[in-house]
């Protein structure tokens, strides 16, 4: 099923995220967390695509036993930052042949040695290629805080404007910790005429170490809400997931409240985090 059919039914809807083994050894595990996942039935699941390429073919294989096997909706992310035209359309028809019909377009980070080897500078090329390929639903990223490397937000939102023209169907969002940030950003984004679906990230921040990796690569905003529960429980991994849950609880919740039905949790290949929201939110859903 396309995800902008299951996201135009009006109704509130929570996915989750594989991330894929970069070695083999690893691909048991992660196939379980993702089927453990796939369990719980979310509207859909997302893989993510390692930027280098090295992870792509797990990244179909993954989203094909989803879709396939557990007939779970699965999006394929695709990124085309070290990508030929040639290494996409490849990939594209691994995706035609397996019958997966959604695929989040992505530029990827810079390499760190900052050396790109690419057809494609931005997203939005990536977009429209797919678009011309076949008959895919495509969803893109959106920063509600700006991107990092974009002058300031008002450019931002016009390269959004660049992705849903060049055919993007829906967004998913940056994670963020504070939902003002985003009913903002609604406001700014409807207001330039972007009326494509926006899918909330919510990350569930499970430890500390991660979350101020993430923080210094995106300067992502940390509310003093949400630093005083780092502060008071990062030294204590049982109480740090159990409260980081409960906050992203809250903010899924809230967001609900407040008309957006999107949901993405970024549940990091933990099947027992997405468990626990799940069931948070039973009366919910
Ligand atoms: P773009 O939309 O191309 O934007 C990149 C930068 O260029 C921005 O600063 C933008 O403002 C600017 N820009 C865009 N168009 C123009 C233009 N025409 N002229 C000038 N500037 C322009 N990374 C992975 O490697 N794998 C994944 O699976 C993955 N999944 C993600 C999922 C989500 C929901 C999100 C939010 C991010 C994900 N990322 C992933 C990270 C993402 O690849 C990085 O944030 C990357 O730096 C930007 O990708 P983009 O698709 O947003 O790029």
């Amino acid at each position: 099923m396309k995800i902008k059919d299951i996201l135009g039914q009006g109704k509130p809807t929570l996915s989750f995220e594989v991330f894929p083994p970069k070695t083999e050894d690893k691909y048991e595990s992660v196939e379980k967390a993702a089927v453990e996942s796939a369990g719980l039935s979310p509207a859909f699941m997302s893989v993510t695509y390692g930027a280098g390429g090295g992870t792509s073919r797990y990244t179909v294989d993954i989203a094909s036993m989803l879709s396939n096997t557990y007939q779970v909706p699965a999006l394929a992310h695709l990124t085309c930052v070290s990508s030929t035209k040639s290494q996409v359309h490849q990939v594209l028809e691994e995706l035609k042949e397996r019958n997966l019909e959604n695929v989040l377009a992505l530029r990827g980070d810079i390499p760190k040695d900052g050396v790109v080897e690419t057809d494609y500078r931005y997203a939005s090329q990536l977009i429209y290629e797919i678009k011309q390929t076949g008959d895919f639903c495509v969803g893109a990223a959106c920063y509600p805080e700006g991107h990092v490397e974009s002058v300031n937000k008002t450019a931002d939102i016009g390269y959004l404007k660049e992705k849903v023209e060049a055919g993007c169907d829906f967004v998913t969002t940056q994670m963020f910790f504070d939902n003002n940030i985003l009913y903002n950003y609604l406001y700014r984004i409807r207001e330039r005429g972007i009326t494509v679906p926006v899918v909330a990230g919510i990350m569930p921040v499970t430890n500390v170490a991660q979350i101020k990796r993430i923080c210094q690569m995106s300067g992502t905003y940390l509310p003093a809400r949400f630093k005083a529960i780092l502060d008071r429980f990062g030294d204590n991994p049982a109480a740090m997931k159990q409260a980081g849950i409960a906050y992203a609880t809250e903010q899924i919740i809230d967001l609900i409240a407040n008309g957006v039905n999107g949901i993405h949790v970024y549940s990091m290949n933990k099947p027992d985090v997405a468990k626990r929201i799940m069931d948070s939110l039973s009366e919910i859903l």
